[in-house]
């Protein structure tokens, strides 16, 4: 049925690399053969790739490969050392991820620091000018009380030493 066993059809992510490689020479008796449905080209793939939509090599129409009769999906199921190798791989995905959004939250927490900085100092400099403001008007006050105070005392003293007021 398969002329062309090279025609190996790219194998979906789930089926390990070597599925797609294999010299005509090594392809293994137990790959799932079958033809397109939409151009009727023989197709082989390696078992695991059972159940898989993939695109056919000739056509790229999107393929499901047939579950041989008699089997269970367990059979050609990854094995337990192919699965600690893809969750290795998911999980080093999913560090990278949380590495980056680790360093997003980083920039973000660096953004609102120097926000919040330039704010405090904004508003620092704005209570500075505020008790500048009001010790000026404290010093004007107490410029005029003196000044009050002193005419007081002047005019206290024309009066005790008989000077008539101007
Ligand atoms: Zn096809």
């Amino acid at each position: 049925m398969s002329d062309t066993p090279a025609d190996t059809p790219p194998a979906a992510p789930a089926a390990p690399e070597e599925s797609q490689e294999l010299p005509i020479e090594e392809v293994p008796e137990t790959d799932i053969l079958f033809e397109c449905p939409h151009c009727g080209k023989s197709l082989s793939i390696d078992p695991r790739g059972a159940g898989l939509v993939i695109r056919c090599t000739q056509c790229h129409e999107p393929v499901t490969v047939p579950i041989p009769d008699g089997m269970e999906l367990d059979d050609f199921d990854a094995t337990p050392e192919e699965l600690s190798l893809q969750l290795l791989h998911a999980r080093q995905t999913v560090s990278r991820l949380q590495e980056k959004v680790r360093a997003l939250e980083d920039e973000a927490a660096q953004l609102r620091a120097f926000r919040d900085d330039t704010m405090r100092r904004a508003s620092d400099r704005e209570d500075a000018m505020a008790s500048f403001r009001k010790a000026v008007r404290r010093a004007l006050e107490a410029q005029a009380d003196a000044s009050r105070n002193l005419q007081e005392v002047a005019a206290a003293m024309d009066v005790a030493l008989g000077i008539p007021p101007s």
